[in-house]
């Protein structure tokens, strides 16, 4: 954690400087407070009742003293304090930038593991534990241990035996808060937090499910899970905060002590002649001001541990490896025509216990039209997958036009295959920026252009705001049809030698389906096609169809000769769908 914070902030030498500086006037002058206050006690005690005029000058230089001194001390508090806010903004604007930079590059599987919700409010989580964690140091706990040490050499110098029962009990309260807290109000404040942390999940969760929620009634299903998650929060809460309030009790336990043992010893003093007014002056302001940096210390600690746990997750972005990286000054990918070629490739999902694909061998020529088909899990989707290196694979080589993709920036990989999803993902932006994801800084003839291809522009036009039309959450604006006509704008736009259509399951009504047939027909003119089938009746068309069945190519050849292939694979599944689709199969 330390470590983590220390690396933000060295980054502004400068600045650090004049915070240290500047904190350790504003704790000098505090620490003045004490010696004015005796000064001015003293000098009108010493006037007697009939001050003369010498006593009165003294009196008057004494309040000036005095009012010198409260004034110093704001005026090095506001600069202090200038300097600190403007490091706090370019250490937090650090923190979310370089954590959101490293949770994008993180693998898709790592993003199918965790919840969006969940990451997203511990970025915003970890941006506010570190402006606390940072607060608590600089603010509260630096000008605490200045202060404090100050203020016993002082006393310590007058009165040893007071210096001393300032240091042992400061020690003490300091040491029984710490012990607490980290091990009597932390475990349960992380409790706490990972409650907390659960209703952002479960909100997320059911919100962006609420589709499917409607679909089945299951509102009263859902409230009731979301009370589950609450009671148990509701519980953890207060544990967590009347632990806090025991630690309180203590903490004013400990402050009345002292306070006790530091007026019976003056008042001691006072009556063996060792202490004057000004004496007893000097030890209640430096009481007053010790205790009140000490009361707050309880809660520094406190801040501090809940920074820490709050922070964790953000530190651990920065520790977690990215899935998949790239080599060292990996070079970009240079596209040709788009030949692809497999490899005796080896690669399992992490959770998976045996391999999915075992030295698996596959070129594709540039140009070519391919239509992966098989039953679902075969391996198709990987196949994909693998070839925009979303994941990395355990042996072999995977190569575009000759070119090891696992040497190159995987940016650049990604950039060579356009891909047309199943379920086309939108972002919450006008239809110019979505279209316009494909080649960021793209002109709007180009968008329009690529949008008229796709057979998108008519639709488009339609709307009051046209291209600014802002298209909902994930596009939910937009039909089915719609949305697969944006992507496939997108893919124009990108024009990329390489083409993957993720076929949708769902089907379009029957002139949608012919304008996005024609659309999808002048996209692959050029391009190396893959076509992730599954409607077998789509795939006539295709110089070869690829026969998948547990992450291996079973079959493969064009539509007539596997068609035609009695007791193929094929075969049987073309049959079991025509079937389907005409109601015998059920
Ligand atoms: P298809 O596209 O042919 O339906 P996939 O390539 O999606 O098949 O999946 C092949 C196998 O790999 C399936 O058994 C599936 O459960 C598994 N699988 C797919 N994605 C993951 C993943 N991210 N983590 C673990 N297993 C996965």
């Amino acid at each position: 954690m330390a470590g983590f914070v220390w690396s933000h902030w060295r980054r502004h030498p400068l600045m650090l400087a004049g915070l240290i500086v500047t904190m350790l006037a504003v704790a000098g002058l505090d620490v003045l407070f004490p010696v004015v206050s005796a000064y001015l006690i003293d000098t009108v005690a010493g006037a007697g009742d009939k001050p003369d005029e010498a006593a009165i000058e003294a009196a008057f230089l004494a309040v000036l003293f005095l009012v010198a001194q409260g004034l110093g001390y704001n005026l090095a508090r506001f600069a202090a304090f200038r300097i600190w806010l403007r490091f706090a903004t370019h250490c937090m604007y650090a923190i979310v930038s370089e954590a959101f930079a490293r949770v994008q590059r993180y693998s898709a599987d790592w993003h199918s593991d965790n919840f969006a919700g969940a990451t997203v409010r511990k970025i915003t989580r970890g941006m506010w534990a570190y402006d606390l964690f940072a607060d608590t140091v600089y603010v509260g706990l630096f000008p605490t241990a200045a202060v404090l040490i100050g203020v016993t050499a002082l006393l310590t110098w007058q009165w040893p035996l007071i210096g001393l029962t300032v240091t042992v009990i400061s020690a003490l309260y300091i040491a029984v808060t710490a012990l607490l807290a980290k091990h009597y109000v932390a475990p349960v404040n992380r409790a706490h937090n990972e409650a907390d942390s659960a209703i952002g999940a479960a909100l997320a969760d059911a919100v962006t499910c609420d589709s499917a929620v409607k679909a089945f009634g299951a509102e009263a299903r859902e409230d009731a899970r979301l009370s589950h998650v609450l009671l148990s929060w509701k519980e953890r809460a207060l544990r967590a905060w009347l632990r806090m309030e025991n630690l309180n009790i203590i903490q004013v336990l400990i402050l009345n002590v002292m306070k006790f043992a530091l007026f019976a010893l003056v008042i001691w003093f006072w009556i063996e002649g060792k202490a004057d007014v000004g004496g007893v002056t000097f030890v209640l302001t430096s009481y007053l001001l010790i205790s009140g940096y000490l009361r707050d210390v309880g809660q520094h600690l406190q801040h501090l541990q809940k920074a820490i746990n709050e922070l964790d997750d953000v530190v651990a972005f920065s520790r977690l490896p990215v899935g998949v990286s790239d080599p060292e000054g990996a070079p970009d990918l240079k596209p040709g025509k788009g030949e692809i070629a497999f490899e005796d490739v080896t690669f399992s999902y992490r959770n998976q216990a045996a391999p999915l694909y075992r030295r698996f061998v596959l070129k594709i020529a540039a140009g070519e039209k391919v239509a992966l088909v098989g039953p679902s899990g075969s391996g198709k989707s990987t196949f994909v997958k693998l070839l925009q290196r979303l994941h990395d694979i355990g042996e072999g080589r995977i190569l575009i036009d000759r070119q090891n993709i696992a040497l190159m920036a995987q940016t650049s990989v990604r950039r060579a295959v356009a891909l047309v999803p199943q379920e086309p993902i939108l972002f919450h932006r006008s239809l110019a920026e979505n279209i316009a994801y494909a080649r960021p800084g793209a002109s709007r003839r180009e968008i329009i252009e690529a949008a008229k291809r796709a057979r998108a522009h008519e639709f488009i036009a339609k709307f009051p705001q046209g291209y600014e039309t802002l298209v909902g959450e994930r596009g939910i604006k937009l039909s089915g049809g719609e949305r697969q006509r944006v992507a496939i704008a997108r893919a124009f736009l990108a024009d990329a030698p390489i083409l993957v259509l993720d076929e949708a399951t769902s089907s379009l009504d029957s002139i949608t389906e012919s304008e996005v047939q024609a659309a999808i027909e002048e996209l692959m003119a050029g391009r190396t096609t893959i076509i992730i089938a599954h409607r077998l009746s789509t795939v006539r068309a295709v110089d070869r169809i690829l026969v998948f069945r547990d992450g291996a190519v079973v079959e493969q050849g064009t539509y007539k000769e596997l068609a035609g292939a009695r007791g193929s694979l094929f075969h049987r599944l073309h049959a079991e769908q025509v079937a389907g689709l005409s109601g015998v199969g059920g």
